[in-house]
């Protein structure tokens, strides 16, 4: 167990460590109702004192708008999709390295460690999930500079624990020293069985990651969960879920493989009953492809080419989003899942 008092009688982090305990204790304070506790994975005092997105969000460069750091369509004038925030450090060293400590959201487990920066577009980077909360979500912090030495695949992690430093590393593009983030993301994992479905695909570099890659990890928007979060407005992740990610499209798919998903994420399905095999299944999915919902199918199996029939799909609700991820789209007279949202489908179903 990697215990915050540990550090500090180590005296490795302490003062970025003081800082981090006074936000966990300020939002655990003011989490009177929420059944969790959730910290801010940065040293910076922005978000919890208020103050605008300007305070805290890298945007991708000087001339691009602040939102350019944020989640959604931000980037290539709303036409790429960016999974997470991107949030600058507010300490630095003589040559202008970041020395910002990077902390976890939430008690959680030490899923993934990635010390390579060349292996990932996400540099060095690593992944927690958190069994406590429900549903179980998983956070990424990309781009470090370095992970603690103690942050081992497996080891449990408390809140506001620091998980190593704010940097800069990535591969395939540069990431410039002034503009070094931590990239965190705040989400749901497809499956548990991920490599099946990359070796199908004739990927030039094999999958350094497991289960953990960025492929297999669907985020939702951080803000709008902490936001909801501070407010209480919310009293669990599933309730953030509910509240605010309605359902944009539910698809039937005709698979009699039970999906991981459904014992990963009890409250987003229902439980099988004894002998039950269902053929058929009906996925529900919010903007971007976030899998909201999983359930046997309440009706027929689609019985033509496709695997896929697409039950619903509120347009209105995608507009915004569908500009950068599409997840639907037609097929003459007909509704078919998009390749992003394929995509998924197959990492769900076809392990
Ligand atoms: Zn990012």
């Amino acid at each position: 167990m990697i215990q915050v008092s540990r550090n500090i009688s180590r005296g490795r982090f302490p003062i970025t460590l003081a800082t981090s305990s006074l936000f966990a204790t300020l939002f655990a304070d003011l989490a009177a109702t929420p059944e969790f506790a959730l910290s801010w994975p940065t040293p910076n005092p922005a978000f919890s004192n208020g103050k605008g997105l300007a305070s805290f969000l890298q945007r991708t460069g000087p001339d691009k708008p602040v939102a350019s750091g944020a989640y959604g369509c931000v980037r290539n004038n709303g036409h790429k999709f960016h999974e997470g925030l991107d949030l600058f450090p507010i300490k630095r060293d003589g040559r202008g390295r970041a020395e910002d400590v990077v902390f976890a959201a939430m008690d959680g487990i030490v899923r993934h460690v990635s010390r390579t920066s060349s292996h990932s577009s996400y540099g060095k980077y690593l992944v927690l999930e958190h069994p406590a909360v429900k549903p179980a979500l998983y956070t990424l912090y990309g781009h470090l500079a370095e992970i603690d030495a103690e942050i081992k695949r497996g080891s449990p992690v408390r809140i506001a624990a620091p998980l190593g430093k704010m940097g800069n590393t990535s591969s395939g593009y540069r990431i410039p020293l002034d503009r070094s983030h931590l990239h965190f993301e705040v989400g749901l994992r497809l499956s548990d069985q991920f490599q099946g479905w990359y070796d199908r695909r004739s990927f030039k570099t094999p999958n350094r990651h497991g289960n953990f890659s960025g492929f297999n990890l669907v985020g939702f928007n951080p803000l709008s969960f902490y936001d909801h979060y501070k407010k209480k407005s919310i009293s669990s992740p599933l309730a953030f879920l509910k509240k605010s990610l309605p359902i944009v499209t539910k698809i039937r798919v005709r698979s009699s493989f039970v999906p991981d998903f459904i014992k990963r994420y009890p409250s987003l399905s229902r439980p099988l009953k004894l002998h039950e095999s269902p053929k058929a299944w009906d996925a529900s999915f919010a903007a971007h492809g976030l899998p909201v919902r999983i359930e046997p199918a309440s009706g027929k199996t689609p019985t033509g080419k496709s695997p896929y029939l697409v039950l619903s799909y509120d347009e209105a609700a995608d507009a915004n989003s569908r500009k950068c991820r599409r997840i639907i789209s037609s097929k003459g007279q007909k509704l078919v899942p998009a390749e992003q949202l394929t995509v998924y489908l197959e990492i769900l179903f076809r392990p």
